[in-house]
């Protein structure tokens, strides 16, 4: 089987934690190489970014990257008028390299489009994943931005795509509710984490590491995007600091150009929380697993997140979770099992659940069990099995021939 994959918006090899760079990315490389390790050929096209990079790589076995040529690298603003460029670049170059693909798997609604002229071209089944949905977005965030072509463009993706997957049961609902799709066209197949490399460290050594030792140590992982609520991380800290020694570390942005930095350094400074807030960049996604290690308890206050990688991450390091109840969090996390599910984004709420857990050793170990071996479940080469099965199932005829 070959499949083409599209992810026209972000490479999925950028540096993550910064702008656009975030679980898309993470997702789409995790999923090819696990089909690539299953013998399935994966393509996944992207926009150049870079005028160094290669056209082509073999980023894994049986995994390309291709870069093709659509607006100038490093445009800012819109990407949409390059679009029509970048799917003459993808026709271009599949043709001079005579790939057939059975199935293309567009991410973003942008790509979504890309699948819309792409698939039947290709003789291919296209099926989109939209990752997060702007109608989704202003419902969580009414102050949010969205460019105003995206809704009707993910309204037009839903009516013409063959399939939609997506992360959570929940989104099925959205879609149906918000976008009017058919339940039976959207298929639910939860993403992965990647369990060797996100495992449980020795959680002293990783505090030692980190420069955090005899620190409670409260972590939020991500983006800085107002969505993410970081704000109530620091807020319920302040609430906490008479009781605990705690430090709340704050893990990716640019620290330099995200306005979100430099509204949660005068939080801080508000809470006289300053010296206890650390602003901690993006790390290397790699080196991730000795934060989550180091944390007494994962932050995840988000207004939204259609699936919540972060958590499902520090679940596989064995860090208990506290997160909002909303999207595919209210999934990932069992309440009162991996961690707690907080129902209000108020700092008193947080604060009360991360009281309990900072003052139960006992309790905290036996979630962060319990949360590895729920993370374990979602083991990158079990999803990548289910996604490959739902491949098979939906390539047509004549591309099975
Ligand atoms: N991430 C990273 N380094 C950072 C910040 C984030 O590697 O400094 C990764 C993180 O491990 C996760 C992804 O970026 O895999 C963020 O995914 P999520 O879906 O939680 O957030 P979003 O897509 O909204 O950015």
């Amino acid at each position: 089987m070959r499949i083409a994959m599209l992810c026209y918006h972000s490479c999925p090899l950028a540096r993550l934690g910064e702008r656009e760079a975030g679980g898309m990315s993470v997702y789409v490389r995790n999923l090819a190489q696990a089909l690539g390790r299953q013998g399935v050929q994966v393509d996944i096209f992207t926009r150049r970014h870079n005028l160094e990079d290669p056209q082509a790589e073999e980023i894994a076995k049986g995994v390309r990257l291709i870069h093709v040529d659509a607006g100038p690298p490093l445009a800012e603003g819109s990407l949409a008028p390059y679009l029509p460029e970048f799917e003459r670049g993808a026709s271009a170059y599949a043709e001079a390299e005579g790939a057939r693909y059975q199935v293309v798997h567009s991410h973003y609604w942008l790509s979504g489009l890309a699948g819309l002229e792409l698939a039947p071209a290709w003789g291919a089944r296209h099926i989109a994943t939209f990752h997060t949905l702007a109608e989704v977005k202003l419902l969580a965030d009414p102050e949010g931005e969205e460019p105003p072509e995206r809704s009707p463009a993910e309204r037009r993706i839903v009516a013409e795509t063959d399939a939609i997957v997506v992360s959570d049961g929940h989104e099925r609902e959205l879609l149906a509710r918000h976008y009017g799709a058919p339940r039976d066209k959207v298929t639910v197949l939860p993403g992965g984490v990647d369990v060797e490399t996100f495992r449980p460290m020795d959680r002293a050594e990783a505090k030692r590491r980190l420069g955090l030792d005899g620190k409670r140590v409260l972590l939020c992982v991500g983006r800085f995007d107002p969505l993410k609520r970081y704000d109530l991380a620091v807020s319920a800290a302040a609430l906490l600091q008479e009781r605990h020694r705690v430090e709340v570390v704050l893990v990716g942005g640019d620290l330099e150009r995200d306005p979100e930095a430099g509204r949660l350094s005068k939080l801080a400074a508000s809470l006289k929380m300053d010296g206890n807030v650390r602003f901690a960049g993006t790390v290397p996604h790699g080196e991730l697993p000795w934060h989550y290690s180091a944390a007494d308890v994962l932050l995840a206050p988000s207004y939204y997140e259609s699936f919540g990688l972060v958590a499902l991450e520090a679940l596989a390091c064995g860090t208990p979770v506290v997160a909002a109840r909303t999207g595919g969090l209210s999934t990932l996390v069992r309440d009162g099992e991996t961690g707690y599910l907080v129902p209000l984004h108020t700092p008193e709420c947080y604060a009360d659940r991360i009281e309990v857990l900072l003052a139960n050793d006992a309790l905290r170990e036996a979630m962060g069990r319990a949360g590895r071996r729920r993370a374990e479940a979602l083991a990158w080469d079990a999803v990548g099995l289910r996604f490959s099965e739902f491949y098979g199932g939906f390539m047509t005829e004549e591309a099975v021939r």
